[in-house]
């Protein structure tokens, strides 16, 4: 019986196909810039995403931890979001790594952070304040496309304020797919944005940051210090190129499959779930969390995975399609009128 991951879209394999572009890849030693099959990813993503230049790195956290060190230096400060990856999920790197100083601020419902109080967290110039010097926002933000209209604010904000301009698009692609776009115009207001391809693109490893020609020589030395210069690395390269030419359209099916899920949920009195705030690949439920946790051990036994917690995440991917989905409810139905 297949397994079926519902806990991230991180549980990805690579496919048969991938798995043949990533051995057939031509390599060289990345940290002389002799990969050939890393500089084309490089030089693909820099292109998609519309900017001159890209860097490959090991994982999301270190395409963040490198881009905040880029921007800021020991002292200086960055407005991000309270449960931002960017702050909360990244074991405080950029403050551990860097000397560089977060300065949350709550996300507002929409996944957005008000830049009236952006506003008011930027430091005056006196000796007393760490110097703010960046804004990252994330976009998915838990699922949440950010609205194009806000990114375009965002932009004039941070050149009006003189701050630099970083953007989490770990699920990026999910947005444009989502919003129909290409994925240039909700990159093209960032000084630099990074990108997982190891999410619902489906590569094992790698995620890329993007921006000017200086920016990523600058980025390529700090990803040096933080341990990220790979060697033959272009076999990882050839996953995350082939997962940009054949995963990013497909990601519309597993908005569709998020759907589905949320609907099928819907039904079950003991949870709370509402469609229509499914927008991408994430579904999340209100569910008391003992009751989760029976739900879990029974989807479990019938080879479902999922973490228990309120709200709930489910996250749709590449290894899951709409007969899954089927499956799913119907475990859930079991389990639901069983407890009733
Ligand atoms: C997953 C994720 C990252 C990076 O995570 P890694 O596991 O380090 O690749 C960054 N930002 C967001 C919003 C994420 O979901």
């Amino acid at each position: 019986m297949k397994t079926i991951d519902l806990r991230s879209d991180t549980v990805t394999r690579p496919t048969p196909a991938m798995r043949r572009a990533m051995a057939a890849a031509e390599v060289g030693d990345d940290v002389y810039g002799d990969d050939p099959t890393v500089n084309r990813l490089e030089a693909t993503a820099a292109e998609r995403l519309g900017f001159e230049a890209a860097l490959f790195t090991c994982s999301g956290t270190q395409a963040n931890l490198v881009s905040i060190m880029t921007h800021c230096a020991r002292g200086e400060e960055y407005i991000v979001g309270q449960q931002a990856h960017t702050y909360k999920y990244e074991g405080g790197g950029a403050a551990v790594l860097g000397s560089i100083q977060p300065q949350p601020l709550d996300f507002e419902a929409d996944g957005t952070l008000d830049l009236e109080r952006v506003a008011r967290a930027i430091k005056p110039a006196d000796f007393h304040f760490a110097r703010t010097r960046l804004l990252c926002l994330e976009n998915t933000q838990g699922g949440k496309v950010l609205p194009l209209d806000y990114l375009k604010r965002a932009g004039e904000f941070a050149r009006a304020r003189k701050l630099r301009l970083h953007l989490d698009g770990a699920r990026i692609f999910n947005a444009a797919v989502q919003l129909g776009m290409d994925v240039r115009e909700l990159t093209a207001p960032f000084d630099s944005v990074s990108v997982c391809l190891s999410k619902g693109l489906g590569a094992p490893v790698g995620s890329m940051v993007c921006g000017g020609r200086e920016f990523i020589g600058e980025a390529r030395r700090w990803r040096k210090v933080c341990g990220g210069g790979m060697r033959q690395a272009g076999i990882l390269a050839a996953a995350g190129l082939y997962a940009l030419d054949h995963h990013v359209d497909r990601l519309a099916d597993d908005h569709h499959n998020a759907g589905l899920l949320a609907r099928g949920l819907r039904k079950f009195a003991a949870i709370r779930v509402d469609p229509a705030t499914v927008q991408t690949n994430m579904v999340f439920v209100g569910i008391e969390v003992d009751l989760c946790r029976k739900l879990a051990g029974h989807l479990q036994a019938e080879g479902i995975l999922i973490s228990p917690g309120n709200p709930l995440r489910l996250v749709t991917h590449l290894d899951i399609n709409r007969r899954d989905i089927g499956r799913v409810l119907k475990a859930a139905a079991t389990f639901f009128h069983r407890q009733a």
